[in-house]
């Protein structure tokens, strides 16, 4: 797999943060933490409900003091540091498992749970603590500031950013997520048009398997490891 690869753009969902204790979205129920998508991760339900988007947000947030990076996270962290090419980590995932395991090359495309959005004047700021309803901005202060994940509906960030990379990327991978969400769902496709070979690593055939030249089913703290070691050999 390694000859001829130089630039890299891995794509990670809900799957690489299960074995840290984070359930994944959609679960077995369909729910995420047992809510239903509708009523905590669009702008709708955030204008109807805020009191109980915030909260579910407050609860994933602190959360996070709870759970570690694991074996996939501190692979791909490995992988940045070791790789002299070019190399994007895309994650749609919320929480911060990749940066703590000390991934730098990352793009949080569906938001963070560590910062907070201003929906006045759209100024993010770090945020670490929980985060009540009109809660004022430093910046413009109006009290509108919201948790700062993108919903069902709203532009994911640095689109063109990742366009650009999954274009000349050589290899692209996905990693643990189900490939229902778009846009991050058609970058496979976006990659293999652009000539990358394309590889899957998740715990169950996904949505868009037909559209990977490998996929590999398993743990995401077994295959990833695997991957990295034998792209660094
Ligand atoms: P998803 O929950 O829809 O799918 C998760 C996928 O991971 C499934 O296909 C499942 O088979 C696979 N998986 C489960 N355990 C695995 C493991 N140990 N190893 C490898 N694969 C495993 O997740 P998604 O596709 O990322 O979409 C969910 C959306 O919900 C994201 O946009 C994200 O913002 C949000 N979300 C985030 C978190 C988080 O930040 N940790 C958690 C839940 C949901
Ligand atoms: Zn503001």
């Amino acid at each position: 797999m390694k000859q001829d690869i130089r630039n890299i753009v891995i794509l990670t969902g809900a799957g690489i943060s299960a074995e840290s204790g984070l359930a994944t979205f959609r679960g077995p129920e369909g729910l995420w933490e047992g809510h239903r998508v509708e009523d905590v991760c669009t702008p709708e339900a955030l204008a109807h409900n805020p009191a109980l988007v915030h909260r579910f947000y407050d609860e994933r947030r602190a959360r996070l003091a709870d759970v570690v990076p694991n074996a996939a996270h501190d692979a791909l962290a490995a992988l940045d540091r070791a790789w002299t090419g070019e190399l994007l980590i895309v994650t749609q995932n919320v929480d911060d498992l990749h940066e703590r395991a000390g991934a730098r090359r990352l793009i949080h495309m569906h938001g963070e749970l560590n910062s907070a959005l201003c929906a006045a004047c759209g100024n993010a700021v770090a945020w670490s603590v929980d985060l009540p309803p009109e809660s004022r901005c430093d910046a413009c202060g109006q009290p509108r500031l919201r948790p700062d994940i993108v919903f069902f509906g709203e532009m994911p960030y640095q689109m063109d950013r990742i366009d650009v990379a999954l274009r000349a990327a050589d290899l692209f991978v996905s990693i643990g997520t189900s490939g229902a969400v778009y846009p991050a769902a058609g970058f496979v496709q976006t990659a293999r048009h652009a000539g990358a070979r394309t590889l899957e690593l998740n715990l169950d055939p996904s949505a868009g398997s037909d559209y990977f030249e490998e996929s590999r089913l398993g743990a995401a703290s077994l295959l990833v490891p695997d991957m990295v070691r034998t792209l660094l050999a």
